[in-house]
């Protein structure tokens, strides 16, 4: 089945602000809380959690972005293979904001299922997964010139990573004995009592990490860790026509988790260039030239991104004519290239010699064309 956009699915716009998405979740997650669908608790609880994967992505500007550009293969990688999971879910506290006076915290251990909701209230299952979760990205600033980027390039990206150790297989150990603390269940068990009734809150044992066992004999190399800091070189192909504000990933290069390695994320950003202005693939260039040059026509000589070029200005050439240098500007990913665009601009002197100066009075008593006279700007 094919996903259903996030927009859609929160029933927002395209641009709504963050409250705006904050106040259509909170309706929403009312609306469909399985707690109040108890005729068809299943279907309430899917609808459930699909809100809350549209609102852990448009609610966060990073993975928003991402989405917007690249939909849903965009922030694919920022979830549990195969899709959202509950664990995925970062934002559990705005779930208790909406819920904290309607949602029955003593329910939820007999309601507690792998996977579930309330697997977010509980401790337990938050940090267990943590023990076993894919690495983290790795985010990498890559700053492009405006030449590298109307070509494409390949860069070199250098940055440390966590990466499994091999001397002890990422165990952190050669032998494990059962955690003394929890004796092996991982947990630790405290009961309180609320207006709700008995409320046992499990945590996970800090002694073993929820893992239930110790490392006997630790891994001298990663200290146990079971993985080590690199520093790692990698070449990356930047295709044509980027901009600040793109992404490039690179999965499986980022850090070595238990659960897998995490992805290395590339921002591009455009470096500032001291002659061209960039608009989508056309460059635009100022080019002042003399009165005589606008009034006669001539050859003169532009910047492009590689190299002087030559052009032709015509005569009667304007202030503010723009000439265009067909295919002088950034390739496109769709193929071909933009344009440079010559905005023409008429340099007047300042500073006459008095020869200069009797032949524009010369020319100022033998003007053949009248002035167009007063007009109404062109916006
Ligand atoms: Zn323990
Ligand atoms: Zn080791």
């Amino acid at each position: 089945m094919a996903k259903r956009d996030y927009y859609e699915i929160l029933g927002v716009s395209r641009n709504a602000t963050t409250e705006e998405i904050k106040s259509a979740y909170r309706r929403l997650a009312k609306q469909y809380h399985p707690d109040m669908n108890p005729q068809n608790k299943k279907e309430a609880e899917e609808k459930f959690k699909e809100l809350s994967e549209a609102y852990e992505v448009l609610v966060d500007p990073e993975k928003r972005k991402l989405y917007d550009m690249y939909g849903h293969e965009g922030v694919s990688s920022r979830f549990s293979p195969g899709g959202f999971q509950w664990r995925d879910f970062t934002h559990a506290e705005d779930l208790r904001d909406i819920f904290g006076d309607i949602f029955d915290f003593s329910r939820i251990f007999e309601d507690f299922r792998e996977g579930s909701i309330f697997d977010l209230f509980t401790n337990r299952s938050a940090t267990r997964s943590t023990s076993r979760t894919r690495g983290r990205d790795i985010h990498v600033r890559l700053f492009l010139s405006l030449e590298e980027i109307a070509e494409g390039v390949s860069k070199e990206i250098t940055f440390t990573r966590y990466e499994r150790c091999d001397s002890c297989r990422g165990l952190g150990g050669s032998e494990y004995t059962t955690c003394p603390v929890c004796q092996g269940s991982g947990e630790r068990r405290q009961i309180s009592r609320s207006v709700f009734g008995q409320f046992i809150q499990i945590t996970t044992c800090p002694e073993c990490n929820g893992e239930g066992k110790t490392i006997k004999n630790k891994c001298v190399r990663c200290n146990g860790e079971g993985r080590i800091r690199v520093e790692r070189t990698l070449r990356v192909t930047i295709p044509p026509g980027v901009a600040t504000g793109n992404y490039i990933s690179l999965r499986g290069e980022g850090h070595y988790g238990p659960g897998g390695k995490g992805n290395v994320i590339i921002e591009i950003v455009e470096k500032e260039h001291p002659l061209f202005l960039r608009q989508g693939d056309d460059l635009i260039v100022e080019l002042p030239i003399s009165v005589t040059t606008a009034v006669l026509g001539g050859e003169v000589e532009v910047p492009t991104l590689f190299g002087n070029k030559k052009i032709k200005i015509p005569p009667g050439t304007q202030h503010g004519d723009i000439i265009r240098i067909k295919n002088a500007g950034i390739k496109k990913a769709t193929g071909g290239k933009g344009d440079e665009l010559v905005r023409v601009v008429i340099h007047i002197p300042k500073s006459l010699s008095t020869q200069e100066k009797n032949l524009y009075k010369e020319l100022e008593k033998i003007h053949s064309e009248t002035l167009p006279g007063p007009r109404k700007p062109k916006v």
